[in-house]
C-alpha cells in the first residue's frame, strides 16, 4: 500500500549492503551510520545524540527531514472533535452498507456487534495508556480502533488485540444461553453473529487481531519470520476471499500484499538500528529524535529502488521504525500465558458456537 516496488527480502537486503549509499540530503548522508554487523556479545559504542546534533545542528536540514518531522508532529495531534466526526460518520456509511444486504434488524445487530468489539479495543487502549485514540468503521470490510502507544510492549499489543474479540465471544455466549431460556430469535441471530465476527478476528492472519497477538509476542523479535508468516497468510486469505466472495477480504488481501515492501524495509532499517540507540533517546516513542530520524529516513531511503520524498510514506514508515526500536519484548513466560490464552479463546469460542448451534435448533 505504501510502495509499489517489487518484494524481495534476500535481494533487498543484498542490494542495500553492495551499494553507496544515497545522499537524499547532505546532512543525512553524513549523519549515516556504518551498517557494520555487530558482534554476538558485544556491544555497540551508542551514539550519543548530543555529540551527532553538534554536527547536525551546523548543516541545512533537508527539507524532506523537516517535513516529515511535521507529518509525525501533526499525526500526533489529532483532534479530539476531529475524530469523533470520523467515528460518527463511518457509523452511519457503515450502517447503510449494512443495510443493503440485510433486514433493519439484521443491519443493527451488525453495527452493534462491530461496535462492541471496537469499543473493546477503544478501552483497553485506554486503560493501558495509548494516546489519540479512536474508532473508524469502513464499509465492506468492519471498522478499526486506533491509537498511538507512547512506550510500546508487546504485552499491550497482545492484550490490546484481545480485548476486541473476547468481551464478543463471552457475550456471545450469554446470548446462546438467553435464547436457550427465552426463544427471542433475535438473541439466536446476535448469537451467531458475535460468534462469527469475533472468531473470524482471532485467525492468524494479518491484519486480523490472531495476527496481531503473534506480531506482539512473535514476530516483532524476529521480522523475517514475520514477512513468510504474511506471504503465507495473505494466500490463504486470498482462498478464503474466493471460496466466500467476500469484498472485504480482497480489501485486506490487497493491503497484506502491497505493504510487504514497506514491512520488509522497516524490518531491516530496524535491526541495523537495533543496539545503537542510547536508552535515554528511546524513552518516548512517540517522538523521534531529529538526528536520528535523519538516519532513519536515509536508510529506508536506500533501500528503496527509487529514493522517495514522499512524506506521509516516510513519516509512517520511520514511525515504524521508531517504534520497533522503543519495543519491549515480553518475557518467554508473559508470551506464553498470552499464547495459551489466545489459543484457549479460539477452542472455547467454537466449542461454544458448535454447542448452541446444535442445541438452539
Ligand atoms: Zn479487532
Amino acid at each position: 500500500m505504501r510502495d509499489d516496488t517489487s518484494f524481495c527480502g534476500v535481494c533487498g537486503a543484498a542490494r542495500a549492503s553492495e551499494r553507496p549509499m544515497p545522499a537524499p540530503g547532505g546532512p543525512a548522508a553524513q549523519a549515516m551510520p556504518t551498517e557494520q554487523p555487530i558482534e554476538p556479545g558485544q556491544a555497540p559504542e551508542p551514539l550519543s545524540a548530543t555529540e551527532q546534533s553538534q554536527e547536525l545542528d551546523t548543516e541545512l536540514v533537508d527539507p524532506v527531514v523537516t517535513a516529515v518531522e511535521q507529518a509525525l508532529t501533526t499525526s500526533r495531534q489529532g483532534s479530539v472533535i476531529g475524530r469523533l466526526v470520523l467515528f460518527v460518520v463511518s457509523l452511519v456509511l457503515f450502517f447503510i452498507y449494512a443495510k443493503m444486504g440485510n433486514t433493519h434488524t439484521g443491519a443493527v445487530i451488525l453495527v452493534v456487534v462491530v461496535l462492541i468489539h471496537e469499543l473493546g479495543h477503544w478501552l483497553g487502549m485506554r486503560l493501558l495508556g495509548y494516546r489519540n485514540t479512536s474508532i473508524m468503521f469502513i464499509p465492506f470490510f468492519g471498522a478499526a480502533a486506533s491509537g498511538v502507544d507512547p512506550q510500546p510492549s508487546g504485552i499491550k499489543h497482545a492484550i490490546v488485540s484481545l480485548c476486541g474479540p473476547v468481551p464478543g465471544i463471552l457475550l456471545a455466549i450469554a446470548c446462546g444461553a438467553a435464547y436457550y431460556a427465552t426463544g427471542q430469535p433475535v438473541l439466536r441471530q446476535s448469537m451467531h453473529m458475535l460468534f462469527f465476527l469475533n472468531l473470524l478476528n482471532l485467525l492468524p492472519m494479518y491484519p486480523l487481531d490472531g495476527g496481531q497477538v503473534l506480531e506482539g509476542t512473535v514476530f516483532r523479535r524476529f521480522y523475517m519470520a514475520d514477512i513468510v508468516f504474511r506471504v503465507v497468510m495473505g494466500l490463504l486469505l486470498a482462498g478464503c476471499a474466493v471460496l466466500l466472495q467476500w469484498k472485504g477480504l480482497f480489501v485486506l488481501v490487497f493491503f497484506v500484499f502491497t505493504s510487504l515492501p514497506s514491512r520488509n524495509r522497516i524490518g531491516q532499517v530496524a535491526e541495523a538500528l537495533r543496539g545503537m540507540i542510547p536508552v535515554a533517546d528511546r524513552a518516548n516513542a512517540s517522538r523521534v529524535p531529529r538526528q536520528w530520524l535523519i538516519q532513519i529516513i536515509a536508510m529506508l531511503q536506500a533501500r528503496m529502488k527509487r529514493p522517495s520524498t514522499a512524506v506521509a510514506m516516510l513519516a509512517s514508515e520511520c514511525r515504524a521504525v521508531w517504534e520497533r526500536l522503543c519495543f519491549h519484548e515480553p518475557a518467554l513466560w508473559a508470551t506464553a500465558l498470552l499464547l495459551a490464552f489466545y489459543v484457549g479463546m479460539m477452542v472455547m469460542g467454537t466449542i461454544a458456537w458448535v454447542v448452541f448451534t446444535v442445541f438452539s435448533r
